[in-house]
């Protein structure tokens, strides 16, 4: 089956999600730091597959800080309440600061995955949001961001690649070839995410029906096991519901 999932944030008004079991989803991930026993009840109706993304870090919070697996460990118990079938980890860009100073990024990552597999039951997979980049171009990749996805792969059930094609300046056939690149490198089940509007909110929308629509059907090309979309609030805030369910549709 197809994964046609929907990332939805949380932080619209209640009248923002009354279409949302309308739109051809059969699965969603929805944000620990939003998600209530109130806005949970929803999607539990729907009987879809949910996720819940926990972003591990924060803002400017340090991998590498003896604190932030504590801290983590907080939000997954939180994720953990709502009986997700899935976590999946977001670690933000992170500039240099006295914890992470001279330690090598990836290794205090893998050891960061390493601890969360351990931690979470075995029924609930955990997958992570991979910056999408090739070693090979960009080696800055596992140095800087420490995302080295070969080693870190073995302790996810899954990879959602950020190809959020029009904001990394890449083609919309980068989809695909990125999809092909990850699921060659790790063996894992890849579902990439996109954007169905330019990001970040400073720029003006550009982002056609014809472009959404093309990256929705380079998203879904085998390997992929379907495709994620970047989100739900934005679609609402740019009056593109009936988009975002046409670009669910390509998958099918
Ligand atoms: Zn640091």
């Amino acid at each position: 089956m197809i994964i046609n999932s929907v990332f939805v944030a949380l932080w619209g008004r209640g009248e923002d999600y009354k279409d949302l079991d309308e739109i051809g989803a059969n699965h969603f991930i929805l944000s620990e730091s939003r998600i209530n026993r109130e806005n949970i009840k929803q999607f539990n109706k729907l009987k879809c597959k949910i996720g819940i993304c926990v972003d591990c870090f924060g803002e400017d919070g340090c991998p590498a800080n003896p604190a932030s697996f504590g801290k983590l460990r907080v939000k997954i118990d939180n994720a953990l309440k709502y009986k997700p079938n899935e976590i999946w980890l977001l670690a933000k860009v992170h500039k240099e600061c006295k914890f992470c100073i001279k330690k090598s990024r990836f290794k205090v990552l893998l050891n960061i995955a390493n601890k969360v597999r351990k931690y979470v039951p075995k029924n609930v997979e955990i997958g992570y949001f991979a910056v999408p980049f090739k070693h090979e171009e960009y080696s800055d990749l596992v140095t800087i961001l420490g995302q080295d996805h070969k080693l870190l792969a073995k302790y996810f059930d899954a990879i959602s690649p950020m190809l959020y094609h029009r904001m990394i300046k890449k083609p919309i056939s980068y989809i695909h070839e990125y999809v092909e690149y990850l699921y060659n490198l790790t063996n894992r089940p890849i579902m990439p995410i996109i954007q169905i509007k330019d990001m970040p909110d400073s720029l003006v929308d550009k982002l056609s029906r014809e472009e959404a629509l093309s990256a929705a059907k380079e998203a879904v090309k085998p390997p992929s096991k379907g495709v994620i979309i970047f989100l739900w609030e934005h679609a609402v805030e740019k009056n593109k519901i009936h988009l975002l369910e046409e670009m669910l549709r390509v998958s099918l």
